[in-house]
Protein backbone atom coordinates (compact mmCIF):
# COMPACT_ATOMS: atom_id res chain seq x y z
CA UNK A 1 0.00 0.00 0.00
CA UNK A 2 1.17 3.44 -1.11
CA UNK A 3 2.69 4.51 2.79
CA UNK A 4 0.51 8.20 2.79
CA UNK A 5 -2.59 6.40 1.94
CA UNK A 6 -1.68 4.05 4.51
CA UNK A 7 -1.12 6.64 6.94
CA UNK A 8 -4.32 8.31 5.89
CA UNK A 9 -6.75 5.30 6.45
CA UNK A 10 -4.99 4.66 10.11
CA UNK A 11 -5.38 8.77 10.82
CA UNK A 12 -9.06 7.91 9.73
CA UNK A 13 -10.15 5.28 11.25
CA UNK A 14 -7.74 6.44 15.08
CA UNK A 15 -10.98 9.66 14.22
CA UNK A 16 -13.15 7.13 14.03
CA UNK A 17 -12.70 5.71 16.84
CA UNK A 18 -12.23 8.77 18.90
CA UNK A 19 -15.43 9.58 17.45
CA UNK A 20 -17.29 6.14 18.56
CA UNK A 21 -15.77 7.24 22.20
CA UNK A 22 -17.65 10.38 22.16
CA UNK A 23 -21.12 9.35 20.90
CA UNK A 24 -21.24 6.25 22.82
CA UNK A 25 -20.65 8.37 25.42
CA UNK A 26 -23.12 10.62 24.71
CA UNK A 27 -25.69 7.63 24.86
CA UNK A 28 -24.29 6.63 28.27
CA UNK A 29 -25.20 9.85 29.87
CA UNK A 30 -28.15 11.61 27.83
CA UNK A 31 -30.17 9.22 26.40
CA UNK A 32 -30.61 5.99 27.99
CA UNK A 33 -29.00 5.59 31.45
CA UNK A 34 -29.01 2.17 32.71
CA UNK A 35 -30.41 -0.27 30.27
CA UNK A 36 -31.77 -3.95 29.97
CA UNK A 37 -31.60 -4.95 26.43
CA UNK A 38 -32.38 -8.55 27.29
CA UNK A 39 -36.03 -7.35 29.20
CA UNK A 40 -38.79 -6.68 27.08
CA UNK A 41 -41.79 -7.41 29.15
CA UNK A 42 -43.60 -4.38 29.94
CA UNK A 43 -45.70 -6.39 31.86
CA UNK A 44 -49.00 -4.95 32.09
CA UNK A 45 -49.04 -3.62 28.90
CA UNK A 46 -52.11 -4.69 26.46
CA UNK A 47 -51.12 -3.25 23.36
CA UNK A 48 -49.27 -5.96 21.30
CA UNK A 49 -45.89 -4.59 19.43
CA UNK A 50 -43.44 -6.38 17.36
CA UNK A 51 -39.97 -5.13 15.99
CA UNK A 52 -38.37 -6.98 13.10
CA UNK A 53 -35.05 -7.82 13.54
CA UNK A 54 -32.12 -9.33 10.67
CA UNK A 55 -28.86 -10.23 11.71
CA UNK A 56 -25.71 -10.68 9.47
CA UNK A 57 -26.55 -8.63 6.41
CA UNK A 58 -26.28 -7.17 4.26
CA UNK A 59 -26.23 -9.52 1.85
CA UNK A 60 -27.24 -10.75 -1.27
CA UNK A 61 -30.61 -11.24 -0.26
CA UNK A 62 -31.47 -7.64 1.56
CA UNK A 63 -32.91 -5.66 -1.08
CA UNK A 64 -35.42 -8.51 -1.44
CA UNK A 65 -36.00 -7.77 2.54
CA UNK A 66 -36.05 -4.04 1.73
CA UNK A 67 -38.56 -4.58 -0.84
CA UNK A 68 -40.90 -6.01 1.21
CA UNK A 69 -41.06 -3.65 4.17
CA UNK A 70 -41.25 -0.99 2.00
CA UNK A 71 -44.54 -1.82 0.05
CA UNK A 72 -45.39 -2.93 3.65
CA UNK A 73 -44.63 0.40 4.77
CA UNK A 74 -42.56 -1.04 7.99
CA UNK A 75 -39.59 -0.21 9.83
CA UNK A 76 -37.18 -2.73 10.72
CA UNK A 77 -33.57 -2.93 12.43
CA UNK A 78 -30.75 -4.80 10.77
CA UNK A 79 -27.72 -5.58 12.99
CA UNK A 80 -25.00 -5.74 10.55
CA UNK A 81 -21.74 -7.80 10.38
CA UNK A 82 -18.64 -4.94 9.62
CA UNK A 83 -16.89 -7.36 6.83
CA UNK A 84 -20.55 -7.29 4.62
CA UNK A 85 -21.25 -3.85 5.42
CA UNK A 86 -17.98 -3.01 3.45
CA UNK A 87 -18.88 -5.78 0.76
CA UNK A 88 -22.17 -4.20 0.21
CA UNK A 89 -22.04 -0.37 1.12
CA UNK A 90 -24.52 0.39 -1.37
CA UNK A 91 -27.65 -1.93 0.56
CA UNK A 92 -26.67 -0.55 4.02
CA UNK A 93 -26.96 2.80 2.54
CA UNK A 94 -30.42 1.94 1.19
CA UNK A 95 -31.55 0.78 4.86
CA UNK A 96 -30.22 4.15 6.05
CA UNK A 97 -31.93 5.78 3.31
CA UNK A 98 -35.45 3.76 4.07
CA UNK A 99 -35.22 4.62 8.02
CA UNK A 100 -34.20 1.33 9.14
CA UNK A 101 -32.46 1.10 12.26
CA UNK A 102 -28.71 -0.58 11.96
CA UNK A 103 -27.20 -1.52 15.22
CA UNK A 104 -23.49 -3.44 15.31
CA UNK A 105 -23.70 -6.92 15.22
CA UNK A 106 -20.04 -7.93 14.61
CA UNK A 107 -17.60 -7.49 12.28
CA UNK A 108 -16.07 -11.01 11.67
CA UNK A 109 -18.56 -13.40 13.00
CA UNK A 110 -16.39 -15.80 13.75
CA UNK A 111 -17.01 -16.83 17.71
CA UNK A 112 -13.72 -18.55 18.68
CA UNK A 113 -11.94 -14.76 17.99
CA UNK A 114 -14.57 -12.56 18.96
CA UNK A 115 -15.86 -14.27 22.73
CA UNK A 116 -11.86 -15.14 23.85
CA UNK A 117 -11.86 -11.87 25.54
CA UNK A 118 -13.45 -9.01 26.61
CA UNK A 119 -10.95 -7.25 24.86
CA UNK A 120 -10.97 -8.99 21.91
CA UNK A 121 -15.01 -7.89 21.68
CA UNK A 122 -14.07 -4.74 22.37
CA UNK A 123 -11.94 -4.65 18.81
CA UNK A 124 -14.72 -6.50 17.24
CA UNK A 125 -17.21 -3.78 17.87
CA UNK A 126 -14.77 -1.03 17.25
CA UNK A 127 -13.96 -2.44 13.85
CA UNK A 128 -18.22 -2.99 13.12
CA UNK A 129 -18.65 0.41 14.22
CA UNK A 130 -15.94 1.72 11.66
CA UNK A 131 -17.49 0.11 9.03
CA UNK A 132 -20.76 1.61 9.45
CA UNK A 133 -19.54 4.91 10.10
CA UNK A 134 -17.67 4.44 6.58
CA UNK A 135 -21.02 4.65 4.90
CA UNK A 136 -23.08 6.80 7.09
CA UNK A 137 -20.71 8.98 9.05
CA UNK A 138 -23.76 10.89 10.42
CA UNK A 139 -25.14 7.70 12.05
CA UNK A 140 -24.12 6.85 15.66
CA UNK A 141 -25.03 2.90 16.11
CA UNK A 142 -26.45 2.84 19.67
CA UNK A 143 -28.06 -1.02 19.50
CA UNK A 144 -26.01 -4.21 19.72
CA UNK A 145 -26.56 -7.80 19.10
CA UNK A 146 -24.50 -10.37 20.39
CA UNK A 147 -23.62 -13.02 17.34
CA UNK A 148 -25.62 -16.16 19.40
CA UNK A 149 -27.21 -14.09 21.70
CA UNK A 150 -26.19 -13.41 24.94
CA UNK A 151 -27.70 -16.27 26.71
CA UNK A 152 -25.00 -18.26 28.68
CA UNK A 153 -22.22 -16.03 27.86
CA UNK A 154 -19.93 -14.91 30.38
CA UNK A 155 -20.87 -11.44 32.77
CA UNK A 156 -17.43 -10.27 31.76
CA UNK A 157 -18.44 -11.02 27.88
CA UNK A 158 -22.08 -9.75 28.44
CA UNK A 159 -20.99 -5.88 29.86
CA UNK A 160 -18.81 -5.30 27.34
CA UNK A 161 -21.62 -3.64 24.84
CA UNK A 162 -22.92 -1.53 27.83
CA UNK A 163 -19.46 -0.36 29.52
CA UNK A 164 -19.32 0.68 25.47
CA UNK A 165 -22.20 2.98 25.70
CA UNK A 166 -24.18 0.31 23.85
CA UNK A 167 -27.54 -1.02 23.98
CA UNK A 168 -27.81 -5.27 24.11
CA UNK A 169 -30.82 -6.50 22.44
CA UNK A 170 -31.22 -9.78 22.16
CA UNK A 171 -34.81 -11.43 21.48
CA UNK A 172 -37.84 -13.24 22.70
CA UNK A 173 -39.47 -14.85 19.21
CA UNK A 174 -37.89 -16.62 16.00
CA UNK A 175 -38.44 -17.39 12.91
CA UNK A 176 -35.75 -20.26 13.92
CA UNK A 177 -34.09 -19.52 10.27
CA UNK A 178 -30.82 -20.91 11.55
CA UNK A 179 -32.01 -23.53 13.03
CA UNK A 180 -34.13 -25.00 10.49
CA UNK A 181 -32.45 -26.72 7.25
CA UNK A 182 -33.61 -26.72 4.88
CA UNK A 183 -36.56 -25.00 5.26
CA UNK A 184 -39.33 -23.56 3.68
CA UNK A 185 -41.49 -20.39 4.21
CA UNK A 186 -44.53 -21.66 5.84
CA UNK A 187 -42.55 -23.83 8.40
CA UNK A 188 -40.57 -19.86 9.18
CA UNK A 189 -44.10 -18.38 9.23
CA UNK A 190 -45.06 -20.74 11.78
CA UNK A 191 -42.27 -21.10 14.28
CA UNK A 192 -42.65 -16.96 13.67
CA UNK A 193 -46.54 -16.48 14.68
CA UNK A 194 -45.74 -19.72 17.13
CA UNK A 195 -42.84 -18.05 19.17
CA UNK A 196 -44.68 -14.48 19.15
CA UNK A 197 -47.91 -15.67 20.56
CA UNK A 198 -49.16 -14.78 23.95
CA UNK A 199 -46.32 -11.75 24.38
CA UNK A 200 -47.19 -8.25 24.30
CA UNK A 201 -43.43 -6.75 23.47
CA UNK A 202 -41.92 -8.92 20.71
CA UNK A 203 -38.49 -8.70 18.94
CA UNK A 204 -38.40 -11.25 16.52
CA UNK A 205 -35.56 -12.88 15.33
CA UNK A 206 -34.54 -13.06 11.56
CA UNK A 207 -31.38 -13.31 9.12
CA UNK A 208 -29.98 -11.32 6.06
CA UNK A 209 -27.97 -13.95 4.88
CA UNK A 210 -27.37 -15.20 0.89
CA UNK A 211 -28.01 -19.02 2.68
CA UNK A 212 -31.38 -17.59 3.93
CA UNK A 213 -33.46 -17.01 0.76
CA UNK A 214 -36.34 -18.60 2.64
CA UNK A 215 -36.24 -15.72 4.93
CA UNK A 216 -37.28 -13.34 2.36
CA UNK A 217 -39.63 -15.75 0.27
CA UNK A 218 -41.57 -15.91 4.21
CA UNK A 219 -41.17 -12.79 4.94
CA UNK A 220 -44.84 -11.67 3.90
CA UNK A 221 -46.51 -14.20 5.36
CA UNK A 222 -44.67 -14.15 8.86
CA UNK A 223 -45.96 -10.15 8.43
CA UNK A 224 -49.92 -10.89 7.82
CA UNK A 225 -49.82 -13.37 10.50
CA UNK A 226 -48.72 -11.01 12.81
CA UNK A 227 -50.93 -8.51 11.89
CA UNK A 228 -54.06 -11.05 12.17
CA UNK A 229 -53.02 -11.62 15.50
CA UNK A 230 -53.15 -8.39 16.52
CA UNK A 231 -49.83 -6.94 16.62
CA UNK A 232 -48.56 -3.48 15.90
CA UNK A 233 -44.85 -2.68 14.02
CA UNK A 234 -42.86 -0.74 15.67
CA UNK A 235 -39.36 0.66 15.70
CA UNK A 236 -36.72 -1.32 18.17
CA UNK A 237 -36.92 1.42 20.55
CA UNK A 238 -40.81 0.96 21.64
CA UNK A 239 -40.02 -2.53 22.48
CA UNK A 240 -36.99 -2.47 24.20
CA UNK A 241 -37.26 -1.63 28.30
CA UNK A 242 -34.89 1.01 29.43
CA UNK A 243 -34.82 1.57 32.80
ZN1 LIG B 1 -25.29 -13.53 13.49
Amino acid sequence: MNTSIGKFALAFLAALCVLFASCTKNVKQNSFGNVEGRLIDYGVTTEKKICLTFDDGPSLISETILDVLKEKNLKAAFFVIGKNAEKHPAVLKRMFDEGHTVGIHTYTHEYKRIYSSPEALKEDINRCFCAIKAVNCNYCPVYYRFPGGSFGLSEKLVSVPEEMGLIRVDWNASCRDSEIKPANEHELAEYARSTAKNKNNVILLMHDAADKRFTADALPEIISYLYSDGFSFVPLEKVIKIS
